[in-house]
């Protein structure tokens, strides 16, 4: 059915120096696939914004037609918040800019970058800031939600790095948020997501890095999986910073590296990450090899650009996908018991494990100074419950929802929302722990009627619904 709108798409149309997209248009259905093959939705209007100008325009558009509001970076949210049913998504992918200035050590970044985008940029000069480990993944959902990668243990979460960010707030003001100005606002965006407006452009902070950097995977036989997990706990402990590693377990991806009769079969994997002097990397690497007896490895000094898009061929979008995650901040026993028996039972071969190392730098910065609050996590877990046939849905996201419950009495409190679904809205309040009453102070203040809800919401709502109920 047609939804009738008291301003027309087609005034929008000669208001904004973009694009606007409808049902029908040759580009929209290309327009509201995201990464995520389960989320099918169909918006409105696409408001494929040329710059920062055309997003006051598509905000009045959807608040005088009473429509809900989506927000586009890279499309990568699990939870797929980036599209919404017959509201207005304001769609980044026509703005990716990345500008460096090499002097002061400052990358000012549009909100439709991908982390390749970003990567390859400040790399060109010889710089980086942590970020996430699949080079299609956005920056700006990204960096409102915490994130972490590589380079954490040594520089801390994104918004660790984040200087300052543009915002047009919920009333159509076009502000900046830094330690400087609207200091609220900028605790707020640093990890509480889209919640508070939308940002046209990023500041960040960068690091002289590489360009090469020594990377790679060691992978070894499942019935070790154990072994090399308790191997792991123990060397990570005294791990240099600039020393990353990842355990993954699951079933072998066909690498060149690996034997023809491992593809396909349960194994457990480290990817190495090294950023300092090769030969001192090297030496670091060497006691790895000895957690078990491996199939196969394959890690070598190469450019960090390049190890930025190694994990994307098992990351591709149109998979369907169902993530479950927990922080820890140890990996007891129990828990590396309970990720092994379920590793053994993986319903899909694209279905995986992995425990990502951030103890370091991100632990240093009080639970109080950013909205993220998962300051005490060393290690996040996800659970990437990944398949292709929609009948497997129920079969993966048991299998996912199980273990989830199952490995929970090890985990540390709080969670990141940035992997949380759809279905987890209950978990937001305790993902922000000690932050959510000051994040519900900030909402109240900043989009007071929650048109910004497409995301894991800081809802007054709910909040006043509980007060009431009390
Ligand atoms: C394959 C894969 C690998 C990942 N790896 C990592 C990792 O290594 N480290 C890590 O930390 N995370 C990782 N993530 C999680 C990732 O950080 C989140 O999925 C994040 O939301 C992706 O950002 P996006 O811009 O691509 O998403 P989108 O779906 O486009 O946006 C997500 C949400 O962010 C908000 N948003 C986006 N743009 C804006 C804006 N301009 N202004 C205001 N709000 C906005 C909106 O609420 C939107 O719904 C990974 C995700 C995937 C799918």
């Amino acid at each position: 059915m047609a939804i009738q709108l008291s301003e027309s798409t087609e005034s929008l149309m000669q208001k904004v120096k973009g694009k606007v997209l409808r049902s029908g248009d040759q580009a929209y259905d290309e327009a509201r696939r995201i990464w995520n093959a389960m989320i099918d939705r169909r918006p409105a209007a696409i408001v494929q914004c040329a710059d920062a100008e055309d997003v006051p325009n598509a905000i009045r558009f959807a608040r005088d037609n009473g429509l809900e509001i989506s927000i586009r970076g890279g499309g990568h949210n699990i939870a797929g918040y980036s599209i919404c049913d017959k509201g207005v998504m304001i769609d980044f992918s026509r703005m990716k800019n990345v500008r460096v200035d090499p002097k002061t050590r400052r990358a000012y970044v549009e909100p439709g970058a991908t982390l390749h985008d970003f990567d390859q940029a400040v790399q060109n000069h010889g710089l980086a800031t942590p970020v996430g480990i699949n080079s299609t993944t956005g920056i700006a959902g990204l960096t409102l939600g915490g994130g972490f990668g590589w380079l954490t243990r040594q520089y801390g979460m994104t918004i660790d790095n984040l200087i300052s960010a543009d915002l047009v707030t919920a009333d159509l003001r076009k502000i900046r948020a830094s330690e400087e100005t609207n200091q609220d606002l900028f605790w707020a965006i640093r990890g509480g997501g889209g919640n508070f407006g939308v940002v046209t452009q990023f500041e960040f902070k960068l690091h002289q890095l590489g360009p090469e950097i020594l990377a790679g995977l060691i992978v070894f036989p499942f019935h070790q999986a154990k072994q090399v997990l308790l191997n792991y706990r123990h060397f990570v402990e005294s791990a240099p910073l600039e020393l990353n590693v990842w355990a993954v377990l699951r079933k072998a991806p066909p690498l060149p590296f690996l034997p023809v009769d491992v593809h396909g079969r349960e194994v457990a994997i480290l990817a190495v990450f090294y950023s300092g002097d090769m030969r001192e990397g090297e030496n670091l690497i060497r006691p790895l090899r000895y957690f078990g007896d491996p199939l196969g490895e394959h890690i070598g000094p190469q450019p960090y650009v390049q190890w930025e898009q190694a994990f994307d061929p098992l990351l591709t979008p149109g998979a369907r996908n169902y993530w479950k995650s927990h922080n820890f901040t140890q990996l007891a026993d129990g828990a590396l018991d309970t990720m092994v028996a379920y590793a053994a039972t993986m319903p899909s071969p694209q279905c995986e494990i992995f425990v990502g190392l951030i103890a370091g730098a991100a632990n240093r910065v009080p639970v109080n100074a950013t909205a993220y609050s998962g300051r005490d996590a060393r290690f996040v877990m996800n659970v990437h419950g990944r398949w292709d046939n929609r009948s497997q849905d129920e079969e993966c996201i048991s299998w996912s929802r199980e273990f989830f419950k199952a490995v929970a009495p090890y985990a540390s409190a709080g969670g990141y929302v940035n992997f949380m679904t759809e279905d987890e809205s209950e978990r937001v309040s305790a993902a922000y722990g000690p932050n959510y009453s000051r994040l519900l102070k900030i909402k109240e203040q900043y989009d007071p009627e929650n048109i910004f809800h497409l995301n894991q919401n800081i809802n007054l709502g709910a909040t006043q619904e509980t007060r009431q109920r009390r």
